[in-house]
């Protein structure tokens, strides 16, 4: 079957297809040709994954699935949470949002935080939605160049290296979105 990923991080679209099996072809926004920017205006995960399934599903007539992730640290009182992509301005930098995390935490000995991925599934007649946690600490400055994001600041519990610092597989297999991209493997294998 044909599912599309509403997402424009080529990164993720790799992840993903290590993850799914043969029979589910996963196509990215750019293969379906949908150039449209899908405005993230909900308060919540669950409801900017939604709005961006949602949409293609209603434009396409595709199944589609998306995914919103927040960093949350409890320090800065939850934040930078839903608004995590542009926490340091519209243009959505992961260098300068790391840049005001750090700045922000530099007097804070509660370093703990954790990422939350929620996916949305629309299979075109229903939605159905996946969580995934990850917990962990925010480390006092960047470590490792690989992944995305806030990858450089981010160390796992019950790890001493950050999820810049790990391999790809290494990182599906405890990440908050492979452990909702595999709650949605099992629901796609099970019904579809
Ligand atoms: P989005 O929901 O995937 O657009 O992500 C929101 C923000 O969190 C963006 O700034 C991403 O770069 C960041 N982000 C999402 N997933 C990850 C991750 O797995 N590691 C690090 N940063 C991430």
């Amino acid at each position: 079957m044909n599912l599309v990923f509403a997402t424009q991080n080529q990164h993720k679209i790799e992840e993903v297809r290590q993850l799914l099996p043969k029979g589910i072809n996963v196509l990215s926004l750019k293969e379906i040709d949908c150039h449209d920017n899908i405005a993230e205006t909900a308060d919540n995960l669950e409801g900017n994954a939604q709005i961006k399934a949602d949409f293609v599903t209603n434009k396409y007539n595709l199944p589609c699935f998306a995914d919103d992730t927040g960093l949350i640290i409890d320090a800065l009182n939850g934040a930078p949470g839903v608004y995590s992509a542009r926490y340091s301005g519209p243009k959505g930098d992961s260098e300068e949002n790391i840049n005001k995390v750090l700045r922000e935490m530099s007097n804070k000995s509660n370093r703990s935080a954790r990422f939350i991925t929620i996916v949305a599934l629309n299979t075109t007649n229903t939605t159905h939605f996946f969580k995934g946690i990850v917990e962990g600490h925010i480390s006092m400055e960047r470590m490792g160049d690989k992944g995305f994001g806030y990858d450089p600041i981010f160390i796992p519990k019950g790890y001493d290296i950050s999820f810049a610092q790990m391999s790809l597989d290494e990182n599906n297999k405890i990440s908050h979105r492979g452990q909702a991209l595999h709650l949605l493997i099992d629901y796609l294998t099970k019904t579809l």
